[in-house]
């Protein structure tokens, strides 16, 4: 069995992932509303943009990469809350796979993280 995180180190990398936790969850309302407004802007004009000329190609483009910056952040968003139940219930910072102790290094680099660094890289 690895041994826990002291209570400290524990409570210190709560605290970083609820900050975290609340500016992914910012990031992801700016983008939606600026989508939206995209999105109004857009049904109330009279033509849509076309996306053979050079602005509606980089419009649908914008649109395409928040999209993927939004999907992104929703995914960080999930581990950030999925390590927040590790915290309680004491599995942080214990690798998912091998249930070797994550060195605290590597919960600085990615706090959210729950694999040790030889078992993410032998998932790749
Ligand atoms: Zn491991």
């Amino acid at each position: 069995m690895a041994r826990t995180l002291a209570k400290s180190t524990r409570d210190r990398f709560r605290r970083r992932l609820e900050d975290e936790r609340l500016r992914l969850i910012e990031m992801i309302r700016d983008i939606e509303e600026e989508r939206e407004e995209v999105r109004l802007t857009e049904t109330s004009s009279d033509r849509s943009p076309d996306p053979n000329t050079a602005e509606g190609g980089s419009l649908a483009f914008e649109m395409e990469k928040e999209l993927s910056i939004l999907e992104n952040t929703r995914d960080i968003l999930a581990k950030v809350e999925e390590a927040l139940v590790r915290i309680e219930d004491g599995t942080y910072g214990v690798c998912d796979v091998c249930g070797e102790a994550i060195p605290v290094a590597r919960l600085e680099a990615l706090p959210y993280t729950k694999m040790c660094v030889t078992c993410a890289s032998a998932r790749r």
